[in-house]
């Protein structure tokens, strides 16, 4: 897409610290990094959510995450690490073309990703579980 950010970056029309790149992704690191190393694997399709790649793209995206994120973790010295995705704006999505983040992590780095839990009424899981269930029937 001809406005869109990310696109751009893919097709080298604005700079970014492009970490890795092949036919299918783009790899670059975050210009907000929550620590050293933060990395967005960006995909040259253009799809603004994870609901709207193609299985084949998605699939090469998280065997790809899996490569890239032992050599971030080899290269940075961090430990651990957080693969994450936002789809639609209330989840934080700022940047309307799919993405995933890797975040390498340590201790007390401010990261929170926790809240604490809604609750379910009486009866509402076992409903919710069922409705998921059925939904995912032939899906
Ligand atoms: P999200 O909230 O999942 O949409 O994350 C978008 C991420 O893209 C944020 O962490 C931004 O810091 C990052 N970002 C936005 N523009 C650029 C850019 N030009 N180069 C690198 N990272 C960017
Ligand atoms: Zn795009």
């Amino acid at each position: 897409m001809q406005d869109c950010i990310f696109c751009r970056i893919a097709k080298h029309e604005i700079p970014a610290s492009i970490v890795y790149e092949d036919d299918m992704f783009v790899a670059f690191l975050d210009i907000r990094p929550i620590n050293k190393g933060h990395t967005l694997i960006v995909p040259k399709v253009h799809a603004m959510t994870l609901l709207d790649l193609p299985d084949d793209v998605l699939r090469e995206e998280l065997v790809l995450a899996k490569r890239l994120a032992k050599v971030i973790l080899e290269v940075t010295g961090f430990k651990a690490f957080n693969l994450f995705n936002t789809n639609g704006r209330e989840s934080g999505q700022e940047v309307f073309h799919h993405h995933l983040h890797i975040i390498p992590r340590k201790d007390e780095d401010g990261l929170k990703l926790s809240i604490s839990p809604v609750q379910y009424g009486e009866g509402e899981a076992k409903e919710l579980e069922e409705l998921i269930r059925k939904g995912m029937e032939g899906k």
